[in-house]
């Protein structure tokens, strides 16, 4: 698409899964027979615009997922730190050195498409930093810490944010040294940015993006699929 650019994926996977109750982490169960973190790699591996594939997993998981994935040649496996953003600064310190654009993107979220990559690119390529996101359905309340409303944003200002979070590489290199000196994370990839005074656009995403974390989503993303196998 960019043939110019240089975009690297980071997937990241190092989580344990606890709200999922399950023996094995989230990323590992499986979706209509397939890992769900296979399925997420696929659709990276598979995109035209997508130099290298960074999979971050927990550091006791790395051998098992070289396995699973038979190290293509465009994908790397690395292990992942204590918090989100751990293992997302040691993707980020994986890529490869021609590497310009970096996508984040959360391992459990096997439903984006090839049209969101695509669209977070060019945005990224355009604004400097891009996350893909979707019109808030329901309406959101900022509370107060005695559970009581203090303020009702305006519902069509308002977004759920989605991976990927796409950002030229210095913006993200440079966002997260500002991190590491306040010790402010955040808990999206954009938040960095924005804490470093970068402006981040906001790329469509969509309502089938959905992260697996609970057990339900567990039978919308079966759901999905099988709507996807009929068209
Ligand atoms: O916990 P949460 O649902 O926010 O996790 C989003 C993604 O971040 C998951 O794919 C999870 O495996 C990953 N993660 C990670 N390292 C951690 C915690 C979460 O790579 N320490």
């Amino acid at each position: 698409m960019y043939s110019d650019m240089f975009c690297s994926a980071i997937i990241v996977a190092g989580g344990s899964g606890k709200r999922m109750g399950k023996p094995i982490a989230k990323q590992y169960l499986e979706l209509c027979g397939e890992p769900i973190i296979k399925r997420t790699v696929d659709v990276f591996l598979n995109s035209g615009a997508i130099d290298e594939v960074i999979l971050v997993v927990p550091e006791g998981d790395v051998d098992k997922c070289r396995e699973i994935f038979d190290t293509a040649d465009k994908i790397k496996i690395t292990a992942g730190g204590k918090e989100r953003y751990n293992s997302v600064y040691n993707g980020v310190t994986a890529v490869n050195d021609s590497c310009n654009i970096i996508l984040i993107h959360d391992g459990v979220r096997p439903f984006v498409t090839e049209s969101i990559i695509n669209s977070s690119i060019g945005n990224a390529v355009k604004y400097g930093a891009s996350i893909a996101a979707v019109k808030s359905k329901d309406t959101v309340k900022i509370c107060d810490e005695n559970g009581f409303v203090v303020s009702t944003p305006l519902r069509e200002n308002v977004y759920s944010v989605q991976t990927p979070q796409t950002f030229k590489r210095e913006i993200i290199e440079k966002s997260f040294e500002k991190a590491f000196e306040s010790g402010v994370f955040g808990t999206d990839d954009a938040t960095l940015a924005e804490n470093a005074g970068y402006r981040v656009f906001i790329t469509e995403g969509s309502y089938e993006n959905i992260k697996i974390t609970t057990p339900e989503d567990l039978i919308i993303g079966e759901k999905i699929l099988e709507s996807r196998m009929e068209a």
